[in-house]
């Protein structure tokens, strides 16, 4: 099983007490970051106590990402005298191993021999962990790190790396993949692009995995809280067989799919888990994407959601593969939603039309057929939403701030382009914001003065962040029925879980603890 390791980065409060509270929260281990704790008494003190967690015992290199700017030797003597209280395992960096024949003398008394046998009823010395962190990214030819890496002699190896996406990340997961079957290893890429490692270190059977005592005492870039690891991603039901699911975009760090699929498909009992997954912006990039996970078959990737900037891409990457596109993907002209097939094909889909159809129809809204709308903006969301009225047999207008955007729209959509300047003029039975005007951090701003609220459209504003725009807030007042882009968010996620599993998420229970609706409603207002 994968062991959960949590670094103790503070002498405060006593680290016996953080031991039990970690312990109790649910870690396998503990690093004492003794460089970060800059206390060697508290340490020392804490050794000595009785314990019942193993500890790992780590002077870290400011070469290495760590705190340490003293000597090679002050570090050794430390790293002697520390490890001689036995905590378990002792972390040295590779480098300094390499180069220091004092250390590797040194530690290696405190740390059992790799060739001796152990002697029945002997006192266990410390095993040896041997580590590499590259920090400034994730070299070409990986498979030579950690060949590196396993030749050394270490009970374990580490290898962490700084990725530029998430493509470095899946790199890294390949070469543990290989390799942990035959010997003990830890492989993590760091901040936003490595969470898939930290999350499928289980899946891919590493050593361990690191998470933080809580968000301000992560010892690395992207160490996410240990209660995020076991509840969100559910580290501790993560197997060889788990499925994999994400979002691709760019950024993806604030995406609120993670914690709605992944609430989800434990309420149903589905044994999957549904990661961010950041690609570089480019064409290209989604393409690498793509292959990479093509050929990394024992990830098990089993569906996507696709985000801003990669839905055309998507559709331009199916089309040049010959692989099928939704009527809903083509006439959006982006594809949100890729599933993999029974065959390893892919399958490409929009959600965002019927999500907003869905969410139109259940806040009462009646027949669409001959209905005015009127929508704001031209881009991704505005296809996809504006082809699905159309399917529906509304009267779709669409207003763009780049008119040119919205004429081309207007074309390829065989319905009316409007001017900006003349939205509030403009007759509607129907308003729907699809620009991200009002979108935090400027929710102050509204995409539609108040003459445009006048005849009391329904507006539907597709921003949920936050989850009552200014939009909302004045059309409200002004007497509108108003529908929230969190109910479009959630019903086109619940149609991507319908085409990845088959069936509708659980009903929504807001009063059940884990409920994902709720959930998602008390992040987006937290
Ligand atoms: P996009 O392709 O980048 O399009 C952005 C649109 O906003 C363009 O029409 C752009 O006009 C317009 N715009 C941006 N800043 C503006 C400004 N200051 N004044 C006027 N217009 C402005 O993005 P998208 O994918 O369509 O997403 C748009 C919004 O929809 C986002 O807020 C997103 O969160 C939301 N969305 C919600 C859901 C949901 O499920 N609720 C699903 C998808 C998208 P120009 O062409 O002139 O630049």
């Amino acid at each position: 099983m994968t062991q959960i390791a949590v670094p103790l980065v503070s002498p405060e409060p006593p680290i016996p007490e953080q031991l039990t509270q970690v312990q109790a929260a649910g870690a396998n281990l503990v690093e004492l970051r003794v460089d970060l704790i800059a206390d060697e008494d508290a340490v020392r003190a804490a050794l000595a106590a009785p314990r019942t967690l193993p500890l790992i015992l780590t002077v870290r290199s400011q070469a290495e990402g760590g705190a340490w700017d003293g000597d090679d030797a002050q570090r050794v003597a430390l790293i002697e005298s520390l490890g001689l209280q036995l905590p378990g395992y002792v972390d040295v960096e590779l480098a300094t191993w390499e180069r220091s024949a004092n250390l590797r003398q040194k530690v290696g008394l405190v740390c059992d021999r790799l060739d001796a046998p152990s002697t029945p009823g002997a006192r266990r010395k410390n095993q040896l962990i041997l580590s590499l962190h590259d920090l400034t990214g994730t070299p070409d030819d990986l498979s030579a790190v950690f060949d590196r890496l396993e030749a050394a002699p270490a009970h374990v190896l580490k290898a962490v790396f700084t990725p530029r996406d998430v493509r470095d990340a899946l790199r890294v997961l390949e070469q543990l993949a290989l390799r942990a079957r035959r010997r003990s290893w830890i492989a993590l890429a760091m901040g936003d692009a490595g969470l898939i490692t930290r999350v499928l270190a289980a899946k891919f059977n590493a050593l361990l995995t690191f998470a933080a005592q809580h968000a301000a005492a992560a010892s690395a870039p992207g160490q996410m809280p240990l209660e995020l690891l076991l509840e969100q991603y559910r580290f501790r039901s993560i197997s060889a067989a788990t499925r994999v699911y994400g979002v691709v975009g760019w950024p993806t760090a604030h995406s609120l799919s993670p914690l709605l699929h992944n609430r989800w498909m434990r309420q149903a009992g589905i044994d999957g888990v549904y990661l961010p997954l950041p690609v570089s912006p480019s064409y290209e990039a989604f393409a690498d994407l793509m292959q990479t996970v093509q050929r990394f078959a024992q990830l098990d990737l089993h569906g996507l959601s696709v985000t801003i900037p990669h839905k055309e891409h998507a559709l331009r990457w199916l089309r040049e593969h010959g692989a099928a596109i939704s009527p809903a993907a083509q006439s959006a002209g982006a594809v949100n939603t890729l599933l993999r097939e029974a065959g390893g094909a892919w399958r490409g889909d929009n959600t965002d039309g019927a999500g907003a159809l869905h969410a139109l129809h259940a806040a009462g809204c009646g027949t669409l057929a001959q209905r005015r709308v009127l929508v704001l903006g031209a881009g991704g969301a505005a296809r996809g939403v504006a082809a699905a009225l159309i399917a529906a047999g509304a009267q779709v207008t669409i207003v763009n701030r780049s008119a040119d955007r919205a004429a081309d729209l207007g074309a390829a959509l065989n319905c009316t382009a409007g001017a900006w300047e003349q939205r509030a003029a403009l007759p509607a039975d129907i308003v729907i914001n699809c620009t991200s005007v009002g979108m935090s951090p400027e929710v102050d701003q509204t995409p539609l003065p108040a003459a445009g609220l006048r005849r009391r459209p329904l507006v539907l504003d597709t921003v949920y962040r936050p989850r009552v725009t200014r939009l909302l807030r004045e059309a409200q007042a002004a007497g509108c029925p108003i529908v929230s882009g969190v109910d479009m968010f959630l019903a086109q996620a619940a149609l991507q879980f319908q085409l990845w599993h088959g069936a509708s998420p659980p009903p929504g229970d807001a009063a059940a603890p884990g409920d994902a609706e709720a959930a998602l409603r008390a992040a987006l207002d937290a």
